[in-house]
Order: C-alpha cells, then sequence, then structure tokens
C-alpha cells in the first residue's frame, strides 16, 4: 500500500522519553488564550499523527503547558460507550477530572514517551471531565471507555 505523503516538509518532532526531567515536574497552567495558544495546539495534533499516537500532553512535546490533544477517531473505537460520551474534546487545555464511578476497568496501556513498555493500569471506568477549549470556554462533562482511558493517561502527564 502506498502511504499518502504529506504536502509540509517533514518536521522532527523533538518527544521527551523518560526520565526526561520535563516529564516529572506538574505543567505550567495555562492563562492565555491566543492564536500562539492554536498554532500550539495544531503542532501538537500534527506530532500526534506523525508518532501513530492516540493522545499526547504538552510535557512530551518539552511544551510547558498543560494542554493534551487526543484524536477524535478513539470515540468511535468502542461503540458501546461511543453513544455515551457527553463531551467529545479533541483539545484540552488545563484538564482535570474526578472519578464518578466505583468500577474500575483494566487497560493495556502504551505511551510514546515510554517506548516498547506495556502496561497494564486499572481506572476508574467513568470520569467527569473539566476542561477548557482554545477559546477559554469551559466545558463540563462524562467520559467513558478508550476515549476516557486515554484522556486520563494524557492528564496524568500534566501532574
Ligand atoms: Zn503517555
Amino acid at each position: 500500500m502506498i502511504q499518502p505523503q504529506t504536502k509540509t516538509k517533514e518536521k522532527q518532532v523533538r518527544l521527551a522519553i523518560w526520565p526526561h526531567p520535563q516529564l516529572k515536574k506538574p505543567a505550567q497552567k495555562v492563562t492565555e488564550f491566543s492564536d500562539k495558544l492554536v498554532d500550539t495546539a495544531a503542532e501538537m495534533t500534527a506530532a500526534m499523527r506523525h508518532l501513530h499516537g492516540i493522545g499526547l500532553a504538552g510535557p512530551q512535546l518539552l511544551i510547558d503547558q498543560a494542554i493534551v490533544v487526543v484524536d477524535p477517531l478513539i470515540y468511535y473505537a468502542d461503540e458501546r460507550y461511543a453513544e455515551k460520551n457527553e463531551v467529545k474534546p479533541t483539545t484540552l487545555i488545563n484538564p482535570r477530572y474526578e472519578s464518578n464511578i466505583d468500577i474500575t476497568t483494566k487497560t493495556r496501556e502504551r505511551c510514546l514517551s515510554f517506548p516498547d513498555v506495556f502496561v497494564d493500569i486499572e481506572r476508574p471506568a467513568s470520569i467527569n471531565l473539566t476542561f477548557q477549549d482554545l477559546s477559554g470556554k469551559t466545558i463540563n462533562g462524562d467520559l467513558f471507555g478508550l476515549a476516557e482511558v486515554d484522556i486520563q493517561h494524557e492528564i496524568n502527564h500534566l501532574n
């Protein structure tokens, strides 16, 4: 199969690999919602696609800001949960979550910053998520399934 070529020139993605110090400290809260933030989110999304990830957090790209990008395709990957997800974010600014269920789910997770490591991680099966969008508007909703696992994973990179 022929892979589609990107029109933009190939950019080297600088990815922080554990134990990079950027991965060990909390990310700075975003306070300015400007065009620069939109550009940063677009760069992070391009890097995520380039690396074939389904989610990426700012610190992984040496961006010391509380920004997470996720692939929207993950919301449709599991039809059991797709309908239940109240929010379908692709860029999350200053995200945080609380567990809202006693049931846990165990998922084999991998992380671009831990190459070749697969770990079974137990997490709450559902979360209540709060974040800001690129305009600074606060959004809240419940999240289930793969999207929820992915977003919990990425938010953990900010803390
Ligand atoms: Zn990760």
